[in-house]
Parts: C-alpha cells; structure tokens; sequence
C-alpha cells in the first residue's frame, strides 16, 4: 500500500481497520511534500502541529474500534483564503501576509469534524484573482505535470497539491472557475458547488456574490463525499441554503442512460484549441454509448459573459478589499506620518499589480456617472445568461463543455497579458453568473501529455446529476498518463 496514492474511503478504511494510522499516513505525505514541493511550492504553510493532533484523535478512535467518520484520517490541503485558527491566512498577499485569524471557516470545521488532517494552506492567486497562481505574493505553483506550465488558478496550490500527491483531496474556492479550469491543468476532479450550498463563512471575500467553496480530489467519488461534508446550512451565512444535503455518493452508481446531455455550440468556437475540442468531442461520444442522449442547446449570451464577470467581480472586489487599510490585521506600511498616507501606503505596499488592477476597474464601473452604464447593465446581462441556462434545463439534465479553451500554457506566457489572461476563463465563468453547479474531469490529454478537462454544468442544487454522469464517465474514461 502506498500511502501517498489512496483514495478517501481506502486511506479511511485502512486506518479504521489498523493496516496503517493516520499519523503514518500524515507523515508519508509530510515527507513526500518536504521532498516534492521545493519545486512545484503548492503550499504556503504547513500546520504540523494542528495535523499531529487531529491525526492522533482520530488514531486513538481507531485503537478504540470506534467507527470513523467519513474523512477519519485523510490528509488534506485548503486553499489560503479559508481562515484557520491559530495557522497563518495569507489569501496569497502580502497584505495578510502575518494575519493569524482568530477562527475557523465553517467549510474547515466541517473538514476536520469529518476526521480530515488539515496539512497545511495552499498557494493560490492573490485573493484568488488570477487563473495561472502567478500572482501569489510568495511563489507561483508549477504544474506537477509539467514544471515549466501553470497549473492554473486561482486553486492552482490545491490542484497542484492533489495531482502531485501532496494531499487526498483539498479545498479550493471558485469565483470564476477556480476550482474547475485548475482541475483541468492539473488533472484532477474538481467540484464547483451551487452558490449558497456550501456556507461561505470564514471564507476571505473576493466577490461575495460568486464565491464558492468546493472540493478538489482524484476521484469523483472523493470530491462527492467532500461535497457531502462541507454542504448545508450554516446560520453564520445567511447565503447558504436551508436545504437537505443529499448523500452525494449513493447515487453515483446509478447508470447514465437515458439521462439528456446538452452540447452548446457556443462553448466550441473561435480560440478553442484543436486537441481540447477533438478530446471533448470523444468525451461526448463516450456519454452517448453510455446511453446519454445528446441535445443541442443554446446559450446564446455567452460572448458576454467574460466583461460581465470582470465588471462584476472587479466592483465587489473593490468594495470587499477596502478593510485592509492597515488599521486592524493587515499590513501596515512603516514609517508614515500621517492617517492617509498609511492608508495609502500600506494598500501600495501590501497589494500586488493585479489585486490593484482590479480594485481600479471596480471603483471605476461603481463610480457616480458610469455605474449605470457598467456594473448595472452587467448586472442585467448576468440575468440574461442565468435565463439562457434555464432555458436550457428544461431540455437537458445536464451540460458538456470544455472547462478551459487551452491546456495548461506556460508560466510567464500571459502573464504580462491581463486580457488574455481573462479569455481563459470563458468556459469557466458563466457557471459563477448563474450560480450553478459544475464539475471539471479529466477527459484526456494532448500530444504534450497535458491534461485536459471536461466540464459538466448542472441545474441549481442538482450536483447529485453532474456527479453521477461524471463518475459514469470516469469509469469508462481512459486517459493518457
Ligand atoms: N480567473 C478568474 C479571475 O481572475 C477567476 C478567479 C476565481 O475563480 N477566484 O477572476
């Protein structure tokens, strides 16, 4: 058995059935991230301490011949914009760079009362804007895959901790793909939830109405028991759904046939790369011979969705970024003389060239005089495309896409292109507007052996269809190495 290569249930079951301990299991990926991540820096702290711990309890329950919870003794990695008690948050700035916060995001406690070994926090974009983790403060992550690509972003510390066997699984967040287009550079699942499933509490702000938290894992299966942990009512957000969480992995078995599959041609045109549009194609091919009808479908405002998302993102980013003014727990700029300069300073120094872009295009679209004609229209074109996807549920049960238009690309390649770098989320971002479900899976790989991924979209609530038509594929899928 190799510890660093199990799934939830089996690194679970062995722990519960003493063929290993959740300390040995904590430990072999300790020293695999010591001997790996030097080169790939998917995590930015690592929380020993609080893992020993929590690896212990869950030993001793063992020892007890008490049954495990669902995630007993699994190694995993969050993305650092979720807050940890006592551990460092840094959202991947130099703003938060010493904040220790004071409290756990729900999605975190959840994680760890599920039995879950917190690893330590994973590297990701500045506030999670950015889809390459080029713009971390501290160090770009580097695609497992391949050293010289991204393995995209703003999740790329969990993608990239997941594909390297660095953790079983991890928790990434999604504004505007994420969770899902870092999935597909990186080759792993990951599971956007519908907005208001998962409590956002705890959760660093970047847009409040399109943050989501989701899982990032090796199997389908794990993602939907991670789901199945981290979903549900949580009175510390008044945005999360009062709803039952269903028991995501029961109907994973269930055939696909006869399920109705959308294709949008929308989602196949101009920039699409020739090998991610050839290997979706046969993904598509290999849902029909699993009995899956496939229908067209159209969505039709599409092409708007990437300057809606930027305005709308932009406008709350600007707004939820402006607590960090150096008076309570981020940086402060030393040396200044007066009340405003060490607003300004300290924002200068502690923010890096993206993070100010954005907050300058959103103070821009909220201001008096433009914001009718931008964050209020986009605000209606986001009705529009949310429109476009109801219209399409009533046909179909679910939605096949590429997750992004290009496999991984190379670090330093766009990013001195902040439009370019924008365009990669086209496939990504609509699912944020309307705030429904997606998944990205791999679905194969190019001539370079880069991973590509599959993006399944689903009706509000209804991540129990994606997941089964996702596992339905995976079990027949086969992908390159
Ligand atoms: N790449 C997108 C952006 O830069 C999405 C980020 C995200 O989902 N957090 O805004």
């Amino acid at each position: 058995m190799v510890l660093t290569h199990l799934t939830i249930d089996a690194a679970r079951s062995a722990v519960q059935e003493r063929q290993t301990t959740a300390l040995a299991l904590a430990e072999a990926h300790y020293a695999r991230i010591q001997k790996e991540d030097g080169q790939i820096g998917a995590y930015l702290t690592l929380c020993k301490e609080r893992a020993l711990e929590q690896a212990d309890r869950i030993d001793r329950m063992a020892a007890e011949g008490k049954p495990l919870p669902p995630l007993g003794g699994v190694p995993v990695g969050i993305k650092d914009v979720m807050s940890t008690r006592g551990v460092r948050t840094t959202a991947g700035s130099k703003s938060l760079g010493k904040y220790i916060p004071p409290y756990d995001c729900t999605a975190v406690l959840r994680m760890e009362a599920a039995g879950a070994v917190i690893l330590g926090k994973t590297n990701c974009d500045e506030f999670a804007m950015g889809s390459s983790n080029e713009n971390s403060a501290f160090h770009p992550v580097r695609n497992p895959r391949d050293l010289n690509r991204v393995p995209g972003g703003s999740s790329g510390g969990s993608a990239a901790a997941v594909a390297a066997d660095l953790a079983v699984a991890a928790l990434g967040s999604d504004t505007g793909g994420s969770i899902r287009q870092p999935a597909s550079f990186c080759g792993v699942v990951g599971l956007m939830p519908t907005y208001g499933r998962v409590s956002r509490y705890g959760l660093i702000a970047f847009a409040s109405s399109l943050d989501h938290i989701g899982p990032l894992a090796k199997t389908v299966k794990d993602a939907a028991i991670v789901l199945r942990t981290i979903a549900g009512r949580d009175p510390m957000d008044s945005t999360s759904a009062d709803l039952p969480v269903p028991d995501y992995t029961a109907g994973l078995e269930r055939s696909a046939r006869g399920l109705k599959v959308g294709v949008a041609k929308e989602y196949f045109g101009e920039g699409l790369d020739d090998e991610v549009r050839h290997a979706v194609e046969s993904a598509i091919d290999k849902l029909k011979s699993l009995g899956c009808e496939v229908v067209p479908v159209s969505l039709p405002h599409t092409r708007y969705a990437i300057p809606t998302y930027y305005l709308i993102a932009t406008a709350e980013a600007s707004s939820n970024l402006a607590r960090y003014d150096g008076v309570r727990y981020s940086y402060r700029a030393a040396g200044v003389k007066s009340l405003s300069e060490m607003y300004r300073r300290s924002r200068d120094e502690g923010f890096g060239a993206e993070v100010k872009r954005r907050i300058m295009l959103g103070t821009y679209a909220l201001s008096a005089g433009y914001y009718d004609a931008y964050y209020l229209k986009a605000q209606k074109v986001r009705t529009l495309l949310a429109r476009d996807f109801e219209d399409a549920f009533r046909q179909v049960d679910a939605i096949v896409t590429p997750t992004s238009p290009t496999a991984a690309f190379r670090l330093g390649e766009k990013s001195n292109d902040p439009l370019a770098m924008y365009l990669a989320d086209i496939y990504t971002v609509t699912a944020d507007l309307a705030g429904i479900p997606g998944i990205s899976i791999p679905c194969g790989v190019t001539m370079d052996n880069l991973p590509i991924g599959l993006q399944i979209l689903g009706k509000h609530f209804d991540e129990a269809t994606i997941l089964r038509v996702a596992h339905a594929y995976e079990q027949v899928a086969q992908i390159g190495s």
